[in-house]
C-alpha cells in the first residue's frame, strides 16, 4: 500500500489534518491503534474560546468556530454546534485587571468581546461586583464524538482511508528521510508522515528518531445529572479567578477546572497497553476546584454526578501549539502541543498545516508553532514548564507569556 501522507492518530488533529490533505487532492490513509476518538478528543468539554493570548492562536480559534460552524458547506457532512456564546467573569482585582487587557487585546485583533453585568443564568448567580464579559463568537459541541465523526465521515469521503485497530510500530527511513510506516499487518510506503498520536507523540516520534517537547497532564471534568437548574440554552461561564468551566450538557451541567498541582503523565513508563481509560481519576480535585464558586453555581459543587472523565493534554513549554516539520527528520510533520485547545482548534491547525504540507498558496502561516523552536530539554524541566502552563490556562501570568 502507499498513499501521499500517512497520519498517525485518529484524535481531532490528526483527523483533521488528514481531512484538509484529502481535500487539497493528497490520498491519505490514517493509521488508528484503537478507534477514531478513542483517546483525549472523545473526553473534550467541546468548547471553543474566541479570546486567547496571543494573536495567531485567536487567529486559529475564530477560524475554528467558523469552520465548525459552516462544517457541512466545506465538508460536506452535518455537524451540530450550540451557538451558545460564553462569559468571562473575574472576581478579584488581579483578575479583573488581567480580563480587561485581555479585552483590549482580543479586539485589537478583531473579537467581540463586550463588556457586561455579572451574569444571572440558570445555573450562575453572578452579582454587580463581578467583571463579566460577553463573547459572543463562543460556541461548544455538546457530544466530542460528533467531531470526531463527522471528520471521519468527511475524510472518508473524500477520499482518505481510516485504518483502526492498527498501530504504528515502526517509521522506515532512506538517507533518514521519511520513506513508510509500519504496522503489525503491512508497510505503508509514503514521503509524509504526519504524528497526530496525543499522548504517545513522542513515542510515536522516537520511532524515527524524533523528539518532540510535550508534557502530557491530567485533565478532568463532571456532567451532573439531569436538573430542572439548568436551562439548555444558556451559554458556557468561564470563571478565571477559579480556573474553572461551565456549560449545560444533557439536562445537566458540565463543570471542568485547572488545579494549580496537575498530574503529570509519562505514557513511555506506562505499561505498553496504557490508555485514557487506565487513567487514575480524582473526583476530589473538581470538588477543590468548584468549592470557590459554590454561592455562584451551587449545582457544581454538590449536584449528584452522571459522568466523570478525564484524560491527557499534550502541554508544551510556551503553551502554544506544536504543529510543523520535524528538523532532523525530513518527512516527518507533528500535529501536538494541544495544551487543552486541541479539540477546537482542530479544524484551524489541520487546515494551515495540510496546507503547509502540501504547499497550497495563500495558507495561514504556522511557522511560529514549528516543533523546532524549542532548544534541548531534559524530562523535568518539561514537566515543570508543562504543568506550569497548565495551571495558568485562564490567566498566562504577568509577563503573558503562555
Ligand atoms: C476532559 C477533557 C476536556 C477537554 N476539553 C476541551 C475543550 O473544551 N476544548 C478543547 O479545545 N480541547 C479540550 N480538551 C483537549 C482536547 O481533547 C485535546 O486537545 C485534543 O483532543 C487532542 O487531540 P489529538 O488528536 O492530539 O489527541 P487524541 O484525541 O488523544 O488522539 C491521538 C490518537 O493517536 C492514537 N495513537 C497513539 N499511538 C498510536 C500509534 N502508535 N499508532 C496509531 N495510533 C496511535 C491514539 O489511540 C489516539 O486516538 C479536553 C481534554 C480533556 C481530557
Amino acid at each position: 500500500m502507499d498513499a501521499d501522507v500517512v497520519v498517525i492518530g485518529a484524535g481531532a488533529l490528526g483527523l483533521s489534518t488528514a481531512l484538509h490533505a484529502a481535500l487539497a487532492g493528497r490520498s491519505v490513509t490514517i493509521i488508528e491503534r484503537d478507534t477514531a476518538g478513542s483517546q483525549a478528543s472523545g473526553r473534550a468539554a467541546g468548547l471553543f474560546k474566541s479570546v486567547q493570548a496571543d494573536q495567531l492562536r485567536t487567529v486559529l480559534a475564530r477560524r475554528s468556530i467558523d469552520r465548525a460552524r459552516s462544517f457541512e458547506a466545506w465538508a460536506g457532512v452535518p455537524l451540530t454546534v450550540a451557538g451558545s456564546g460564553s462569559f468571562l467573569i473575574a472576581r478579584t482585582s488581579a483578575h479583573k485587571q488581567y480580563l480587561q487587557q485581555e479585552q483590549r487585546q482580543s479586539q485589537a485583533w478583531g473579537v467581540d468581546v463586550q463588556d457586561a453585568a455579572g451574569p444571572v443564568l440558570s445555573y450562575y448567580h453572578g452579582d454587580a461586583s463581578e467583571l463579566a464579559l460577553w463573547c459572543p463568537e463562543d460556541i461548544y459541541i455538546e457530544e466530542p464524538a460528533d467531531l470526531v465523526r463527522a471528520y471521519a465521515a468527511a475524510a472518508r469521503r473524500h477520499g482518505a482511508q481510516l485504518l483502526e485497530h492498527e498501530a504504528a510500530i515502526g517509521i522506515t527511513l532512506s538517507g533518514g528521510r521519511v520513506t513508510g510506516v509500519e504496522t503489525a499487518n503491512q508497510t505503508i510506503t509514503t514521503p509524509v508522515v504526519v504524528d497526530a498520536a496525543g499522548a504517545w507523540v513522542r513515542q510515536v516520534a522516537d520511532l524515527a528518531g524524533g523528539r518532540v517537547a510535550v508534557a502530557p497532564v491530567r485533565h478532568q471534568l463532571l456532567i451532573t445529572e439531569r436538573s430542572a437548574g439548568v436551562n439548555g440554552a444558556d451559554p458556557i461561564v468561564r470563571v478565571v479567578d477559579a480556573a474553572v468551566y461551565l456549560r449545560p450538557a444533557r439536562g445537566g451541567l458540565m463543570v471542568g477546572g485547572f488545579e494549580a498541582a496537575p498530574l503529570a503523565v509519562d505514557p513511555r513508563a506506562e505499561h505498553p497497553s496504557f490508555r485514557t481509560e487506565d487513567l487514575e481519576l480524582d473526583l476530589g480535585v473538581l470538588r477543590k476546584l468548584t468549592a470557590p464558586v459554590a454561592a455562584e453555581a451551587p449545582l457544581a459543587a454538590d449536584a449528584p454526578v452522571a459522568e466523570h472523565r478525564g484524560g491527557l493534554f499534550t502541554m508544551s513549554p510556551d503553551g502554544r501549539f506544536i504543529a510543523g516539520p520535524l528538523p532532523d527528520v525530513p518527512g516527518l510533520w507533528v500535529a501536538s502541543g494541544c495544551n487543552g485547545s486541541g479539540f477546537s482548534s482542530s479544524l484551524g491547525i489541520g487546515e494551515a498545516l495540510a496546507g503547509w504540507i502540501c504547499a497550497i498558496p495563500g495558507r495561514l502561516d504556522i511557522s511560529a508553532l514549528s516543533p523546532g523552536r524549542f532548544g534541548p530539554l531534559t524530562d523535568e524541566a518539561l514537566i515543570d514548564a508543562g504543568m506550569w502552563q497548565y495551571a495558568h490556562y485562564y490567566d498566562p501570568g504577568p509577563d503573558g507569556s503562555a
